[in-house]
């Protein structure tokens, strides 16, 4: 879908799949004027698709926007985006049953207008494209392992942490290729400003289970992504008794409460990977381990929102919603 400042947003097309051109002097290709979103299309045992809280990912889009100086795609035309592209690839949404798998659908949108003055673009495009994803374990769930960057932040204090824009993404891909030379699957980041607080990791927010019931996530910070899992997760938690904080955390307090054994799980949340238990974490100069096996709130929270997503329980909370 085309928008120009005068004339707003274009009706969309719905065209097959391949390269899309650009003008070279396309302001995205400079500035990095450029967001998006990641979410799933369902299929459940009837046939039916669905994805899971689609509004709140045209919110944070929405939000993105506002941030990036780009124009907000209406939540109504957002959805419908999505409906279209799904209903075109229906064949792709792969069958019930057939373990995590889904249609993984990633809206973006990009300053397409060509000139090379350092300002907000005239003009934008919104595209939909969609890939079929496998589950994110295959052969068994196990926890994951951290490397905590002390070189690297996600994003500063009044940088576009928040905003879901490919910049943040940019800044982390040094944090990967460090956490991997450490034999790491997963950086994590702390904020930028002291280096003391848990942030989250390159794609995933963090939680804790700490064995007095309670369940720990940092606060949103604003350098922090605002998670749909994490927020999903947040009320989950409370409906299954767990007390739930938001608030900083010391890296200190992840070291300490595996430690003294306070903490008894760890585990990171996204759309990609649901929610994944997290085992080591390390740090230049030790390690420390809070579990080799998945916990059991970490598994209980994942299959309670696997279950919704997949249709295998009510959605009494509205947060399904039917594309097809
Ligand atoms: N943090 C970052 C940096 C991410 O890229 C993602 C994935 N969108 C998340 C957290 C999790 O967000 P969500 O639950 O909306 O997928």
């Amino acid at each position: 879908i085309r928008w120009t400042r005068d004339g707003g947003w274009e009706n969309g097309d719905l065209l097959p799949y391949g390269p899309i051109s650009l003008d070279p002097a396309a302001s995205v290709l400079h500035y990095g004027q450029e967001i998006f979103e990641g979410l799933k299309a369902y299929r459940h045992e009837d046939g039916s698709i669905w994805s899971f809280r689609p509004q709140a990912n045209a919110e944070r889009l929405q939000r993105s926007a506002r941030r990036l100086a780009l124009p907000e795609l209406p939540t109504d035309d957002f959805v419908e985006s999505i409906k279209v592209l799904v209903d075109a690839d229906q064949d792709w949404v792969p069958d019930y049953g057939t373990g995590e798998t889904s249609l993984y659908l990633r809206p973006f949108m990009i300053a397409s207008e060509a000139f090379l003055g350092v300002r907000p673009a005239n003009e934008a495009t919104y595209y939909v494209i969609a890939s079929p994803a496998g589950a994110y374990f295959s052969g068994g769930i196990k926890p994951v392992s951290l490397w905590l960057s002390t070189d690297y932040a996600r994003a500063g204090d009044g940088g576009t942490g928040a905003a879901k824009c490919g910049g943040n993404y940019a800044s982390s891909l040094a944090g990967q290729v460090q956490a991997a030379e450490y034999g790491c699957d997963q950086v994590v980041f702390l904020d930028s400003s002291t280096h003391t607080y848990i942030e989250e990791l390159g794609g995933m927010n963090l939680f804790f289970v700490y064995r007095d019931g309670r369940l720990v996530t940092p606060q949103l910070t604003g350098t922090i992504l605002e998670g749909i899992t994490r927020s999903s997760i947040l009320q989950l938690g409370s409906e299954m008794g767990l007390t739930v904080e938001e608030r900083r955390i010391p890296i200190q307090e992840w070291k300490d409460g595996v430690a003294s054994g306070e903490i008894a799980e760890v585990f990171a949340c996204g759309t990609a990977a649901v929610v994944t238990p997290v085992g080591t974490l390390k740090w230049d100069g030790g390690e420390c381990t809070v579990s080799t096996e998945p916990g059991e709130a970490t598994m209980k929270i994942r299959e309670t929102l696997l279950d919704l997503q997949y249709g295998k329980t009510a959605d009494t909370r509205g947060w399904m919603q039917r594309l097809v």
